[in-house]
């Protein structure tokens, strides 16, 4: 079965919306819509997803990119988070190569600072003891600087050495979203929940859609649903507002800055205590840039508006990276991108933001179902503990189908192997079931690396054909990532990636123009290093 999303996909999508009927209808398109999603129509629920922007364009875009258990997690007694991160991090580590792959971890210790060796020797054990494998060990002063020759040796005792994971956040939102679409999901983008229908007892009974594509005329519906799932993370106290909820979101944001490899080069995350609060910061390869992250603060900011790094955020990452890697000197002014997300975190009026809860809930109020909080690592785990609360109200179905080890379809590899297997093994990653269509796609010459990315010129015309771009921000920022990995947001190839995806797009000239300033404003106004 095709998973991919052709040319007139959007319209097909909308009538079958239109003409229902649905179980279940999600609102959301990041990890946790998603996860819900592929559950519920695995489980043989008639199941549609709504996303007012692009798939993934929320917080599921911009987290950290690890697939991580939450090591600082135990450290708040969090243990909860941890055994389900854990968990999910081995099952996707499993599951779904090329898109999640296992990355070491330096943790560096410093002369009569804490965590010390002794309390970190615990927490890895535990940690350790979760996944059922052993991945840490101690490392002397003289190895962590052979590993990490630009770090701060002033005081330095040694370190630790341990495992946790990255993937591409918003490909990962895209193949659980292909999965879900395999089981007959009805997923659609650009597609705003301005409202809910209520039955005559005042329960929730629909949504009240508009689409908000370009070609869609704004149109507008009222789509019945037995169950409505509000999945809209940062945001779910809006659609709960509408029925009487009271706020209980804290948005917290958090940023990043990228930093090219030549600049900045790393082959391990390094993490250490900020020197300010001492909240962990982390420094990582991530796809051809080093990632380094992240801040936490009130988000007072519009959440229907991109979210942005502020210049005390920048002030405080680039303090931490004149403490830790005093030598290299590096200020935001060598980094080509930032990135700011929102976390959906339920606030409890701790006054440091790092102490609330990263556990997800599950509410029912109304007979509207939200649910929020959690990660991006449990997505899984969040949609089965969902999709349980939820049963009773669907005559018991889903039954609890599946166990936490099928998380994403695993995929077999097409029979043409023109790739050196690591290649191979990333487009497997991130073009699931549609691999060998994407690899069959690419013209002469389009197996190449754009440079400075991992990507293929391959991946931009498959993108372009069949991932359900409607935008060009859509393209580079979250089908592939030139938007936070080249200079400029990727200025210098947009000849060339004009020439592949206008025609596959079926864009005009007039209209990749508009499309190209829209982006150029936006990566100016969001995704710069120093926002304008
Ligand atoms: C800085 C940062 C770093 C993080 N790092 C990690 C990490 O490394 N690993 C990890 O596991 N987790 C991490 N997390 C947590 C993780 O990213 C989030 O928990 C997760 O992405 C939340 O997903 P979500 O689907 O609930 O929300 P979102 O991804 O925000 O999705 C909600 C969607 O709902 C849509 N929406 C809102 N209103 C409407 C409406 N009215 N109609 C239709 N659609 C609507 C939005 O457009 C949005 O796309 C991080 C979070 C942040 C902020």
């Amino acid at each position: 079965m095709t998973t991919g999303l052709r040319a007139g996909w959007r319209d097909q999508a909308w009538q079958a919306l239109v003409r229902g009927p649905w179980d279940l209808v999600v609102i959301g398109g990041g990890i946790t819509g998603a996860g819900i999603a592929r559950r519920a129509a695995q489980a043989g629920l008639r199941t549609a997803l709504v996303e007012q922007r692009d798939f993934a364009w929320g917080t599921s875009s911009r987290s950290s990119k690890l697939v991580h258990g939450g090591l600082r997690y135990l450290a708040h007694l969090q243990f909860g988070v941890v055994r389900d991160s854990v968990a999910g991090r081995e099952a996707l580590l499993r599951v779904a190569p090329g898109l999640v792959e296992e990355l070491g971890f330096l943790m560096p210790l410093y002369r009569g600072t804490s965590p010390g060796r002794a309390t970190l020797t615990a927490g890895l054990f535990a940690y350790d003891l979760l996944a059922g494998r052993r991945t840490h060990r101690h490392l002397s002063a003289r190895e962590m600087n052979r590993l990490v020759p630009s770090i701060q040796m002033d005081g330095l005792t040694g370190g630790f050495r341990y495992s946790d994971a990255w993937t591409d956040d918003a490909r990962l939102v895209l193949r659980v979203l292909a999965d879900a679409r395999a089981a007959g999901a009805v997923t659609l983008s650009y597609a705003r929940v301005e409202g809910l229908m209520r039955d005559g007892s005042g329960l929730v009974a629909g949504i009240a859609l508009r689409d908000e594509g370009p070609d869609g005329g704004r149109r507008t519906a009222e789509i019945a649903a037995q169950v409505v799932v509000n999945a809209t993370g940062a945001a779910a106290d809006r659609l709960r507002g509408g029925i009487g909820g009271e706020p209980r979101i804290r948005p917290l944001r958090g940023s990043h800055l990228f930093f090219p490899t030549d600049r900045f080069p790393l082959a391990h995350a390094v993490g250490s205590a900020h020197p300010a609060d001492g909240r962990p910061v982390f420094a990582y390869p991530w796809e051809g840039v080093t990632i380094v992250g992240t801040t936490d603060v009130d988000e007072t900011g519009d959440q229907a508006v991109e979210p942005r790094i502020s210049a005390s955020e920048t002030a405080y990452l680039e303090a931490w990276l004149s403490e830790t890697f005093p030598s290299l000197e590096l200020s935001a002014l060598d980094a080509v991108a930032s990135m700011a997300g929102v976390r959906p975190v339920i606030g409890t009026g701790k006054a440091d933001p790092s102490a609330e809860s990263r556990e997800h809930v599950v509410w029912e109020e109304n007979g509207l179902v939200t649910v929020t909080g959690g990660k991006l690592t449990t997505f899984d785990a969040i949609a089965r503990d969902a999709l349980h609360r939820i049963g009773p109200r669907l005559g018991g179905r889903p039954s609890r189908r599946g166990g936490p080890l099928d998380v994403v379809a695993p995929i077999g590899a097409p029979k043409d192997s023109a790739f050196e297997p690591a290649a191979l093994r990333r487009l497997l990653g991130r073009h699931e079931r549609e691999a060998a269509d994407a690899i069959a796609a690419g013209r002469p010459g389009e197996t190449a690396a754009i440079e400075g990315t991992r990507d293929r010129w391959l991946d931009i015309r498959w993108a372009a054909r069949a991932e359900g771009v409607v935008h060009l921000e859509d393209l580079l920022l979250r089908r592939v990532r030139l938007g936070i990995q080249l200079p400029e947001g990727g200025a210098g190839v947009l000849d060339q990636i004009r020439a592949i995806a206008r025609p596959e797009l079926g864009w005009d000239d007039a209209r990749w123009d508009a499309e190209e300033a829209a982006y150029r404003h936006l990566w100016a106004t969001a995704y710069a290093p120093r926002p304008e």
